[in-house]
């Protein structure tokens, strides 16, 4: 069922403390912890505690829960003191999703250039 937890999900895993992670903030419907494989000095994923598989379908299925990701992608661009920053939701393989439970990268701490790659 939507939003249900999955036992082959990465972060449904890490959001039930059966995968280590570096948590740095936690909520009654979100967590972020620090990327296994930072692209800038702060690379954070804020993640919803519900599975969902993408930001599209976290955003149709739980509209309230997609506003507290969001919320707190920006708690965490303060505490890590980060005046500019860059969120990004892969979305599909094709964008380098890789894990199938919605995400936002918070990425900061450099330059970041634009166009991504
Ligand atoms: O957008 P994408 O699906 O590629 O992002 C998944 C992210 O999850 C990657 O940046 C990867 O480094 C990260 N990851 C992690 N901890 C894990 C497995 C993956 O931080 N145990």
């Amino acid at each position: 069922m939507a939003g249900e937890p999955r036992n082959d999900c990465l972060f449904c895993k890490i959001v039930a403390g059966e995968i280590p992670a570096t948590i740095v903030r936690e909520t009654e419907t979100t967590v972020a912890f620090r990327d296994i494989n930072p692209q800038a000095p702060t690379h954070v994923l804020v993640i919803p505690k519900a599975h969902y598989e993408n930001a599209a379908d976290l955003a149709a299925g739980a509209p309230d829960i997609a506003a507290d990701v969001l919320r707190e992608t920006q708690t965490v661009a303060d505490e890590e003191k980060l005046d500019s920053y860059r969120l990004v939701f892969n979305t599909g393989s094709g964008a380098g999703q890789t894990v199938w439970h919605a995400h936002a990268h918070v990425l900061g701490g450099r330059g970041l250039q634009w166009p991504p790659g």
